[in-house]
This record gives structure tokens, sequence and C-alpha cells, in this order.
């Protein structure tokens, strides 16, 4: 090891280093957000590399957003390592794929399909379905979940009612969709993204010679984010080790927040199963944020039914106290967005840059008025996530217009002049920015399009249109928007990995969080729950959480706060004033006093499942007054096995 290799590992805790010096071998890591997952992988692969185990160029590193790839990439060279396949599954994928098509498909890399939808709706009235739009986001997302975890159209009917899955159609209807969309790609050739992994998957596996190559060329692998992989990815991943364990895996199961896309956290939870020789390495100390923000997550997911299984995960606060998050009601819809507006505003005037900023929702119709109100007030903004960036119309116009300057023939060097010209040609023009609405999202959308553009060239200077054009190609598959300086719009989904200084989680409306299409299943609002886990770990410093009582100004003052607030936020004057609609029963109902004597006879009866989230019966309210009246039923509830004692302990 030479110099440079110690002082890597100097910049991690003992628990952190011994991941990162088991540069060899099946590693895994089970920690909670802020721990410092991504600092120990960034730190274990150039370890690797300092030490002269790996060859920068063998390491293949896949993450689940472009920007997290990105991140990654930035982290290495910042630790003097350049080289190293730092991708998301989809754009690892298709650079081997678009190398291999020929040898495996016998021709070019196919077209990817452009617009789904159209594809889907092709195939619902081939089976006679009239549809709206809606649905036929449905049916693709339905489609999507089936491809993701493996299912054929054959398969659907059958897993779909094992995974519970609710969609406005019959399966049978469902896959015959579903069987259509495929035949329908096949007489295109083209390829959807899930098809991206699996034909590149296939090829490993029936290909002798590409696995060979692939494998010679990839021979440690990194994920992050690993609670979310599913059952897709693992087969290309599982394709890509050949039987091999050189394989370093990190995650939270905490965050899983893509189950019901077809995430699995089986994976991470299994690791060690599958692996007997796996270095299993738990990180607690969390260096992200301030305690008081730490023990609002702590307190969150100690909230949660606990999983069998799961360790426990609690995070230990390693910072210096700060502010202590706050609980804001507000009237309606704009008057939050406009409070959260103020507060960004003189955050930047004291000195914070809007870049250290972000602003979380659960939906991304959410952003609207959060863009308005920014605009407003002059803060710079950047929208993230949610719609995707290459799925918005001006941003697929301006891309076949690029594609079709690029075909045209190639001037030499570079790049950024040609793209402006390009984009010129649409009547978009740099320096004028509209003042707001949709003109002015377009206008952003085209030049986040040129910001890339020299974000590229800057990397690769001898970039030209062509090869530009193949990027956003690539990053097509992200759904991320390239960055520019501004406080951060995201949907909690985008958030994940990354981090603020101050970070306001907006709309906390039930109904909106958990989503309401949720509230009749269990699971469903436990990766709700998850999703606000997520959301507030995200911040370093200062944490606003956030709702409103009414949608628009003078409208009725309805909306309950989310649920998951209970027993988070102070009580009082910061609850809605409204009666709450009414939850579904989880597992009994009736008088308080009642409930108490059935939960009792429930327990014994099930005293072999001790993981049955039995406390979900009571109201804080409940609980307040069993605590001042009976204390010591209470004290019995408490001693019961499996009941949530988290949640009677702060009683
Ligand atoms: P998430 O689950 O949200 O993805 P994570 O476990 O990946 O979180 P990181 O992003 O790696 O956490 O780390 C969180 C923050 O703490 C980062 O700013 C990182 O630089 C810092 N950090 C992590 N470990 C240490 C350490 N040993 N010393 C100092 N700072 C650290
Ligand atoms: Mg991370």
């Amino acid at each position: 090891a030479d110099g440079g290799a110690e002082a890597i590992l100097a910049g991690l805790d003992e628990e952190q280093r011994s991941a990162a010096a088991a540069v060899q071998g099946p590693v895994c890591i089970l920690a909670g957000a802020g721990t410092g997952k991504t600092r120990t992988i960034t730190h274990r692969i150039a370890y690797g590399v300092h030490t002269g185990v790996y060859v920068p160029e063998q390491v293949l590193a896949v993450t689940f957003t472009a920007r997290a790839a990105g991140e990654l990439r930035g982290r290495l060279s910042a630790l003097g390592v350049g080289g190293v396949q730092a991708r998301t599954f989809h754009a690892a994928a298709m650079r081997q794929l678009r190398y291999f098509a020929p040898r495996v498909l016998g021709g070019p890399m196919p077209e990817l399909v452009e617009n789904k939808l159209r594809v889907v709706a092709a195939a619902a009235s081939r089976s006679r379905l009239t549809t709206d739009r809606a649905s036929l986001r449905d049916l693709a997302s339905e489609i999507e979940w089936a491809k993701t975890t493996l299912a054929t159209p054959e398969d659907y009917p059958a897993r779909a009612a094992a995974a519970q899955r609710e969609v406005p159609f019959d399966a049978a209807t469902v896959a015959a969709v579903y069987a259509g969309y495929e035949s329908a790609k096949q007489r295109d050739g083209a390829l959807d993204f899930e098809d991206l992994l699996l034909v590149t998957a296939y090829a490993l596996e029936e290909h002798r010679d590409v696995a060979r190559e692939v494998r010679g060329q990839y021979r440690h692998f990194v994920v992050d984010e690993y609670q979310d992989v599913n059952p897709l990815q693992q087969r290309l991943l599982d394709a890509w080790l050949g039987g091999r364990a050189e394989i370093c895996v990190v995650g939270d199961p905490n965050q899983t927040i893509y189950s019901f896309t077809g995430a699995d956290p089986d994976h991470l939870l299994g690791f060690a199963d599958r692996y007997p020789d796996a270095e299993v390495v738990k990180l607690e100390r969390d260096y992200r944020s301030t305690p008081q923000v730490v023990a609002l997550a702590n307190k969150l997911i100690g909230q949660a039914p606990r999983r069998k299984g799961l360790p426990g995960l609690r995070l230990l606060g390693q910072r210096t106290p700060g502010a202590e998050p706050r609980f804001v009601e507000h009237p309606d819809e704009p008057a939050e967005a406009a409070a959260v507006a103020a507060a960004c505003r003189a955050l930047v005037d004291g000195g914070l840059p809007a870049s250290e900023i972000a602003v979380l929702f659960r939906i991304n119709a959410q952003s609207q008025v959060y863009e308005a109100a920014l605009t407003d007030v002059g803060v710079p903004y950047v929208l993230k996530g949610g719609e995707r960036f290459f799925e918005r119309p001006e941003v697929r116009d301006a891309v076949q217009l690029l594609r079709g300057a690029a075909a045209g023939g190639n001037e030499p060097g570079a790049l950024v002049p040609s793209v402006r010209d390009v984009l010129a040609a649409t009547g978009w023009v740099e320096h004028r920015p509209p003042p707001g609405g949709a003109a002015r999202d377009r206008w952003q959308s085209l030049a986040a399009l040129v910001d890339l553009a020299v974000d590229m060239v800057s990397e690769e200077p001898a970039l030209d249109l062509a090869g530009f054009v193949a990027h956003l190609a690539e990053r097509a598959n992200a759904q991320h928007a390239p960055t520019v300086q501004g406080v951060t719009l995201a949907s909690m989904h985008a958030a994940k990995g990354l981090e603020w200084d101050a970070v306001f989680v907006v709309g906390l409306v039930d109904g909106v969080l958990p989503i309401a299409q949720s509230h009749s299943r269990p699971d469903a609002v436990e990766e709700e729950r998850r999703l606000l886990y997520v959301a507030v770990t995200r911040a370093r410093e200062q944490l606003t959480l956030s709702w409103s009582l009414a949608r628009a100004p003078g409208g009725r003052r309805t909306r309950p706060r989310s649920r998951f607030l209970d027993g988070l936020a102070p009580d009082g004057a910061a609850r809605p004033r409204t009666t709450p609609t009414k939850r579904p029963p989880v597992v009994l109902d009736g008088a308080a006093g009642e409930r108490f004597e059935r939960l009792r006879a429930w327990r014994a009866q099930t005293a072999a499942t001790a993981s049955v989230p039995a406390y979900v019966v009571f109201s804080d309210a409940t609980l307040q007054a069993i605590a001042e009246t009976r204390p010591s039923t209470l004290q019995e509830l408490s001693g019961l096995p499996g009941i949530g004692s988290r949640k009677l302990d702060m009683y």
C-alpha cells in the first residue's frame, strides 16, 4: 500500500474502514441513511485501485440514477481515481449491448421505444380495450412491473394475484395487452428499457464468447442502493458475475421505496445467506444530519411495525446539535408555497447557496405551485426527477433536431455552438428566459441541454454532435435533468442518496402522503412511511415539514395532516382543527376498552408471529387516555411481545 492508500482509509471510521479494506470477496453494508455507505464504497474502490488490487477499468459501479453515477465519478476523481465505470444499470447495459448487438441480435443496436404509451395504446385497442390516458399509464406500469419481476404474459395472472397487484383491469386483459405490446415491439425491432437489461443478460447467458469478453472486462462489482434492486437487475448482475463473488453491495432496507414497481429488498437482506463468507458490516453513526434530524428519523422509522429478519438500524448522530425540525401548518397550498419560497429567499440572502436547498414533495403535480412561488421571489430552481426530462415534448423535439443535424454531417470540434445553433432554430433565445409558467419550463429544458453539452465537452473535449446525441440517448434512461444551480425541486423518490443543508418536506397531507391509493394496504402505507424517512434524512442542518389544510385559498380546510406526523409533530395548535377523514382500521376496531380486551385475546392467539403490529389500533389520544386512566394496563401491553413497544414507550 502506498501512502495514498492509507490516507484514503484515514477518512473513514473503524467499521467503514473494515468494509473499505476488504477489497476482495463479497461485502455487504447494511446501514441507515447518512452513515456513509456511498462514501465507503467510493473509498473502497479508491483503496483497491491505490493498492493495485483493481485495474480501474475493471471496476463496474452501478447506481440507480444518472446523477448518483455522476456523483460517484466525481467523488472518485477527488480521490485521485479515474477510469472506473460508474453507471446506472441501463447505461451500463446499453453500452455493452451496443457493442455486442451485431453478434447477439444479428444487426446494429435496435432503436429504443420512443413512445411507450403509444405502443401500449395500440396493443390495448387490438385487445378491443378503449382506454383513457390514465388507464394506459396503469397498463404501462403494470407491464413494467411484470418485466422487472421477470413475469411473462403467461405468468402474469398468477404472479399478479400472488403479489396482490391492484389494477383496474382483470389479469387476463393485462396479460393480453402485455403480449400485444411485446409483439408490436418485436415487429418494429425496438427495445424498451426493460428489454435493454433483459437482452444484455440473455447475451451473457447464451453467448459464451460475449460472456467471456464482458466478464474479462469487468472483475469487480459494486452496487449502491441495493435495497431497491429488482429481479431483472439482479439477473443482469448475476450474468455479469458469472458465478464470481467479487461484489460489494450497500443499502438500507428502511429506504426501500420501489417495491411497488418490482424492487425486492430480500436481495439485500439475503446477501449473507447467499454468500456465507461475506463480510457484513453494520454502520450506525450518522455523519450527515444534526442530532435533531437524526432523532426525528429514528422516531419515524421506530413507529413502523417491525419487519421479520430486519436488523435494528438506529442512527447515532455524530454532528454538533443544530436547530429543531420545524412543523408548520398552512391554510392552503399557495400559502404553504409562499412561506417555503420566502424561507428559501431568506436562506439565500443569508449566504446559503441555492443549490444547498431542496423542496421535496410526494407527487410531481405538487411542484407547480413551488415553481411559481420561487419565481415570484426570484430564487432559481431546478426541477428534478418527476416528469422525465427526456420525455418532455420540447426536449424530445430538440433531441430529434440534434439527431437530424448530427446525421447531416459533423462539423469537427466541439460541440456547444452547434447545439446552440440547432436550438436557436426552434426560436429559443439563450439570454432571454420567459418570466414564468410553461414557457419558462420549456426554455429551461433547452438551456439544460446546452449546459449538458458544456459539461460533456469539459469531460470529453473531442465530443461531436453525433457523440452528444448518443450520450443523450443514454441519459434518457435516467430520470434526471442535467444539473444547474438553484433550489432543487424534487419528488421524494428522486431525492434518494442526495443531501442538502436545508430541506423542506412539503404537502404532508394524509391522502398525499401516504398517498390515497395506498390506504387500504398496510404494506403500501409502510412504503410511504419509508419514503418520508428518505425525505427527512436528506437534511444536513435544517428541516421543515409542512402541510396545508385546503388546496386553494378560501377552500374548505378539510385536509388532515399526514398520519406519519403523529408522535413526531407537536400536538395542539399545529393540528388540523377539522375532523380527519376516517382511516381504515388495521387490525381491530370498536370502543377503546373493548379493543383492549380483543387485543389481549388476539395477542395470545398469535403469540407465534411476534411481528404483528398491534399498536396501530390506538390513536395517540387513546394511548394518552390509557396512560392516564389505566397505567397498569399500559404496562401489561408494553410487556407483550410483538406490540409496538416504541410507540408505547413514548407515553
Ligand atoms: P444514504 O443512505 O442517504 O444514501 P449514505 O449512507 O450513502 O446515505 P453518505 O452519503 O455516504 O451516506 O454519507 C453521508 C454524509 O456523511 C456525506 O456528506 C459523507 O461525506 C459524510 N460522511 C460519511 N462518513 C464520514 C466519515 N467517516 N467522516 C466524515 N464524514 C463522513
Ligand atoms: Mg448513499
